[in-house]
């Protein structure tokens, strides 16, 4: 872009830049905390010698559980700094599915908020992770504060660090990794997709290629980051394309609509956006009536479609809206809908392939679909994914034998030459945002020991775009009840994974070919008889 950000190859070097061009901009706020990138960039610098104190070096593993708030920020940029790969582990995850992202990813340290907003105690979790034998041992530091239970804080480690030599700098190229970003699987558990620095960067130029020479995306950003860290929106692009351009973060460590309008107001925010679903509760909120919004320059949405009321009440604030597709292994930003686009435009379609991926629309027979056909969407190019960690099988399995990525996901091409998405090739379905595979929610629920078998389907939810329904038939003489098998996902699940209901059947409605019929099951959730 003409006057835009210099061309880097890290996140960590942006704020190193704004450091010396800009020292006085703010860069972070959390709360009371507020960094400047001068200031940001003495903390990036600090955290990067506890962690070489640590142990971390080039290319190890840096895994860490939090929220979006201020340690999140400065431990991202230490660990690209340092060359190592940064992993996030969803606050909401339980016990074993941390378990199994620490035994995949086999990190050197392991950093974790001891409590989140909500009153979480994560301590038991972490004394119950300190005591396992682990092929590949790990020192778990904490934050904000210490437990001795467990181990060190990052603000010890900081602190012991403080006469230690910088760490020696190194040349980093844009393909080598710098986060994973674990995606529920098709079998079950979660897979680590490889990020390199130049697939972060990406998110930036392609929003920079989509709305070119707008004032509005150029200056002054200052954007309310809300996403779970280990989400690709969040890291790329929310934080990501913030720092590029020297913006702002505004960190909220939980998202709450009340308190997401009050900050956008205190905090003069100029870019919203997230999942519909939060954007729905937000313009659900009384608040949102009164509240002074005039800040907003732009509100966007992805990971769902936004239902055409909510697209028609977001368009009342003024602010420029759009929409964008993309997914964690494939880009963040795929396709984007033009600036100033109409609301039918926004509602119905994803908007246009970015033109710095090559992208197509393949036929599952082979060959191209033809205009206004539907055909799986798939990509190649800078905004690719490096592989999936330690499982070239799936990540064979994910591509095409001349490197083009499969996204399962079904599009055609309007004649204006934007997609309209229909559907998914494949099981995975989206909640709240989420991406959900009915198998890893079927093996956790089959692990319970009256269940025999046990099916997810998906509905439509206004809310939430879709929700799942579980069907469990018991073994003979077991009757176990809805309630018990909830509480039972829940111990082993996110909660947003665990179906909205669980019904108990006598036996699997089958197809002839001695499937589930999955079909009937959607008709049985969706209030039809059993
Ligand atoms: P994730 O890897 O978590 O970012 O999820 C990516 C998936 O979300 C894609 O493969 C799509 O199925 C879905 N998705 C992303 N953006 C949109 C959108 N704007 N509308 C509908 N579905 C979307």
């Amino acid at each position: 872009m003409p006057g835009g950000p210099p061309r880097l190859v890290r996140l960590s070097d942006y704020v190193g830049h704004y450091a010396s061009t800009r020292p006085e901009s703010e860069a972070v706020v959390f709360g009371a905390q507020r960094l400047t990138y001068a200031q940001l960039d003495l903390e990036v610098d600090r955290c990067a010698r506890a962690l070489a104190r640590a142990g971390v070096g080039l290319g190890d593993r840096v895994a860490m559980l939090t929220t979006p708030r201020t340690e999140f920020i400065v431990t991202l940029m230490a660990t690209l700094r340092l060359g190592a790969v940064w992993i996030g582990i969803n606050p909401r995850y339980r016990l074993e599915e941390m378990a199994h992202i620490l035994d995949d990813s086999r990190p050197r340290v392991f950093l974790s908020l001891l409590r989140d907003p909500d009153g979480r105690d994560y301590r038991p979790d972490l004394v119950a992770l300190k005591a396992r034998p682990w092929v590949s041992p790990f020192e778990i530091i904490t934050f904000p504060d210490r437990d001795d239970a467990i181990g060190p804080s990052l603000a010890d480690l900081i602190q012991e660090a403080q006469g230690d030599c910088r760490p020696a700098p190194h040349t980093a190229s844009p393909t080598d990794a710098a986060v994973i970003v674990y995606t529920s699987g098709t079998t079950g558990r979660p897979k680590g997709a490889v990020l390199g620095h130049g697939a972060l960067v990406y998110a930036y130029e392609a929003v920079s290629r989509s709305f070119v020479g707008k004032e509005y995306v150029r200056e002054g950003m200052r954007i309310l980051c809300n996403l779970p860290p280990n989400h690709i929106g969040c890291l790329s692009e929310m934080v990501g394309n913030t720092i590029i351009r020297g913006g702002a973060l505004i960190l909220a460590d939980r998202f709450n609509p009340a308190e997401a309008i009050a900050a956008i107001a205190r905090e003069r925010v100029t870019v919203f956006g997230g999942v519909p679903a939060m954007l729905q509760m937000v313009v659900q909120d009384p608040a949102f009536a009164t509240a002074d919004l005039s800040s907003l320059k732009m509100i966007g949405w992805g990971g769902a479609p936004a239902p055409a009321g909510l697209v028609s009440i977001l368009a009342g604030t003024g602010a420029h809206l759009f929409t964008n597709y993309g997914l964690t292994e494939g880009g963040a930003i795929v396709s984007a809908t033009p600036p100033d686009s109409d609301l039918e435009t926004l509602a119905t379609t994803v908007g246009a392939p970015v033109d710095l991926m090559e992208h197509r629309l393949a036929l599952e027979e082979g060959g191209l679909a033809p205009p206004g056909e539907i055909g799986e969407i798939q990509l190649r190019g800078p905004g690719l994914f490096l592989g999936y960690w330690n499982d070239p099988a799936a990540t064979a399995a994910a591509l095409t034998r001349d490197g083009w990525l499969k996204t399962g996901d079904l599009a055609y091409a309007t004649p204006e030459g934007l997609w309209t998405l229909k559907g998914r090739r494949g099981e995975m379905f989206k909640s709240g945002g989420y991406n959900i595979y009915p198998r890893e929610i079927e093996q956790a629920l089959e692990e319970h020991p009256d269940v025999a078998l046990a099916t997810v389907v998906e509905i439509p939810d206004p809310l939430y775009f879709e929700v799942g329904h579980a069907f469990v038939c018991a073994h003979p003489g077991a009757r176990p009840s809805e309630r018990a098998l909830i509480a039972h996902l829940k111990e082993r699940l996110a909660n947003y994974k665990a179906p909205k209901r669980i019904h108990v059947l006598a036996a699997m409605p089958m197809l002839p070919i001695g499937k589930v019929d999955k079909h009937r099951l959607r008709e049985i959730a969706r209030g039809g008889a059993a």
